[in-house]
């Protein structure tokens, strides 16, 4: 049954396995007929991809649904789908669907391959519930990324073993599970043929693929065959955890044509305490060893990570420990979070948990520090030149193109706008924490 006239907007939260995940999702309605809107008030279906990995995330997403409402009592006929990691957790579907009576379709992390089923389902009227509790075997949903997309991204893995004692994502996600070689080689193929151009592998811990599955091959041989890929001209990689990240894997970034010369590094904590009670299975030195390492074989390496702040038992010391590591290492840019407590995680029930004035007044000031650090690394961009692949116009100012370096930095220079798709080469005049600009100086 196809749709005609009909739209789907989708909104999702989260990391970009949530957002790659909508992308499906949406990409199965457009395969029923939906036209993709971006207006709410508009659709005729809506899609809501969750996520669960901090409190705050599962507060505006409540609030969200609750929004929702009010646009269905005045289009009766609209379609409500609520999806991701939020619905995986046990207990929470009790608690949601008393104040979400208008969702009509509600669906896990393990099931996108039944969600055209499901709304058909709620097409005819019925509400549709499915939530597996594990991966089926094959946990293949393909439609690939959208055709013709510039940067796409693709999952190379699902899943994660690793039970960090603060984290729920084993939990919503399910053991890990990596695709073959080939078939993600050939979806990569046939982006390329469509127009794409830069691709960026998903995993929970690239740096483990293929090691649950048994495969005869690791992330840099997967590595090393997409960078054969001809017409893709960038490949980026997400998320390394430390103590898988190997030297076979730098040098093999260290001597390819198209992976970019970056790396997503989390160390969460500066304090082996903390580390261990985190069950990171690494030490303070092991990430600074493995940091030297990069920087070693690839000097203009860029490095980026995640923090959190207050977890359970973290002292004044303790938090000091990851200050110094970020005066130590210099990132160019960090995501950094106070804990937020997750129930059926080890961490929710450790005792000594910590205030959340002393949590705010801890981020507060990592923030501050990691500030500085970012504009000091952009800083020391200006002058020198960067191969940029423009994204499009600035969305503050048309005449403006934005777009990114090969170290994934925000750049933005004046232009014309058929350089839109292309790479080009621009000098950079001056920066802030989170933007360079810069003057074009020719195609790259
Ligand atoms: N697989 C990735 C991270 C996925 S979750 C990795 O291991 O690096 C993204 C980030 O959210 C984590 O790196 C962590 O910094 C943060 N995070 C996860 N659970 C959290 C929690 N309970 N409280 C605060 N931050 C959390
Ligand atoms: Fe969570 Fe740790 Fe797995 Fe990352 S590696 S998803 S932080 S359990």
């Amino acid at each position: 049954m196809t749709e005609n006239n009909k739209k789907v907007a989708t909104i999702f939260y989260g990391c970009q396995m949530s957002e790659r995940d909508a992308e499906t999702l949406t990409a199965i309605s457009t395969h029923k007929g939906y036209t993709v809107t971006k207006d709410l008030e508009d659709a005729d279906l809506i899609i809501v991809n969750t996520c669960c990995v901090r409190e705050s995330a599962e507060n505006k997403i409540i609030g969200k649904i609750g929004q929702l409402k009010k646009i269905k009592e005045k289009k009766p006929s609209l379609k409500i789908a609520v999806s991701g990691c939020m619905v995986q957790q046990p207990g929470i579907m009790e608690r949601l669907k008393k104040r979400a009576s208008h969702v009509d379709i509600w669906t896990g992390t393990f099931d996108l391959e039944n969600f055209e089923n499901l709304l058909d389902s709620a097409l005819q009227g019925e509400k549709a519930i499915l939530i597996s509790e594990k991966a089926a075997k094959t946990s293949e949903v393909v439609p690939l990324a959208e055709k013709g997309k510039l940067r796409v991204s693709q999952n190379i893995m699902y899943g994660c073993d690793n039970y960090c004692a603060y984290c729920i994502v084993p939990y919503v996600r399910g053991r890990e599970r990596s695709r073959p070689l080939n078939d993600i080689v050939n979806e990569i193929k046939e982006l390329v043929a469509s127009g794409s151009k830069e691709v960026t592998l998903l995993g929970q811990n690239v740096n483990s693929y293929g090691k649950q599955d048994g495969f005869s091959y690791d992330f840099a041989d997967l590595l090393a065959e997409i960078d054969k890929v001809q017409g893709l001209r960038r490949i980026r990689f997400m998320t390394s955890h430390p103590k898988d990240l190997s030297n076979k894997l730098i040098t093999t970034v260290a001597q390819s044509q198209n992976i970019c010369e970056q790396f997503h590094l989390p160390f969460q904590a500066g304090s082996n305490r903390v580390l261990e009670a985190m069950n990171r299975k690494y030490t303070r030195e092991y990430y600074m060893e493995r940091v030297d390492n990069i920087l070693r074989e690839i000097p203009h390496a860029r490095l980026s990570t995640d923090i959190i702040v207050g977890f359970p038992g973290e002292t004044e010391e303790d938090f000091e420990q990851t200050l110094d590591l970020v005066s130590k290492v210099h990132f160019a840019q960090a995501f950094t979070f106070m804990f937020s407590k997750r129930s059926g995680t080890a961490a929710a029930d450790l005792p000594e948990q910590i205030p959340l004035e002393v949590k705010k007044h801890r981020l507060q000031r990592l923030i501050e520090l990691q500030n500085s650090r970012s504009l000091s690394w952009r800083q020391k961009m200006i002058g020198n030149s960067y191969e940029i692949l423009v994204e499009g116009t600035s969305k503050t100012d048309q005449k403006l193109l934005t777009g990114r370096t090969r170290g994934n930095e925000v750049a933005v220079f004046e232009g014309n706008e058929d350089l839109v798709g292309k790479l080009v080469k621009i000098k950079i005049i001056s920066a802030n924490s989170w933007t360079l600009y810069g003057e074009f100086e020719g195609i790259s």
